[in-house]
């Protein structure tokens, strides 16, 4: 999930994602994370916050970000919203960069409403970017599936407040550059991979959130590559004392 976020930062979002999630409050803040990176102004550290485009996003009205919710009294998205998708994304933006449309629950779609939208993902405007969120992958027809970039929540499972603790320690010790605190925390990593994914996972967010317009320095990114690959090593059933070692070695 954090690659989104990474993504958005780079201004590289492909045109058409689905966030697979069933966490609606988590969901709430995670599209204003992914928007304020994509969308801030600043010419710094971004998501800045504070210019206009990040404040907009935040009270939730921006001009160039449109949420796509079912009509009052319905419980289904029809047709016609998507017909207004297809003659509106054709506009070029308020503010000149990209234009967002969200569907926020993407389950909500008719079977008729998802085949308007392949239309729409066949020919993408320029400088569009569409976020079909749900909370049902298998809701959404496999044409549709096919045509976007899926990315599950991980957030999903409760995070573990010690896990976040340790994971936002680390990622300072690494912002600090402090391989001595490194250490000493990845001893208190218990040895549980559910717990294990979460650190990683927070340590990342925490990097990427914390480091500003240091971002791109190139050992961070390297780092956060060390990070994503000891994740993917931990999916693996990879014995865990090894994980652990390959974070300290090469973080
Ligand atoms: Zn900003």
């Amino acid at each position: 999930m954090q690659k989104l976020l990474l993504l958005a930062k780079e201004h590289a979002l492909p045109h058409a994602i689905i966030i697979e999630c069933k966490n609606s409050t988590f969901i709430k803040n995670y599209l204003k994370e992914i928007l304020q990176n994509a969308m801030c102004t600043a010419k710094e550290e971004k998501p800045c916050k504070k210019c206009r485009d990040c404040v907009k996003i935040e009270a939730g009205f921006h001009p160039d970000v449109k949420f796509i919710e079912p009509e009052k009294d319905s419980k289904s998205i029809k047709i016609e919203s998507i017909r207004y998708i297809r003659e509106d994304a054709y506009i070029i933006s308020n503010e000149g960069g990209y234009k967002f449309y969200i569907i926020t629950n993407g389950e909500l779609l008719t079977t008729q409403a998802q085949n308007a939208f392949i239309k729409i993902l066949e020919e993408p405007p320029k400088n569009v970017i569409f976020i079909i969120c749900t909370e049902f992958l298998s809701a959404l027809i496999s044409t549709i599936r096919s045509r976007c970039q899926i990315f599950k929540c991980l957030e999903d499972e409760d995070i573990n407040s010690s896990a976040e603790k340790l994971g936002k320690d680390f990622a300072s010790a690494v912002l600090n550059g402090d391989k001595i605190k490194t250490l000493s925390i990845s001893g208190k990593i218990p040895n549980d991979r559910i717990f294990f994914k979460q650190f990683i996972n927070v340590v990342i967010g925490a990097i990427i959130k914390n480091c500003g317009k240091f971002f791109f320095k190139k050992d961070l990114v390297g780092k956060i590559d060390v990070l994503k690959s000891v994740l993917e090593m931990s999916e693996k059933n990879v014995n865990f004392n090894l994980l652990v070692c390959t974070l300290c070695a090469k973080i």
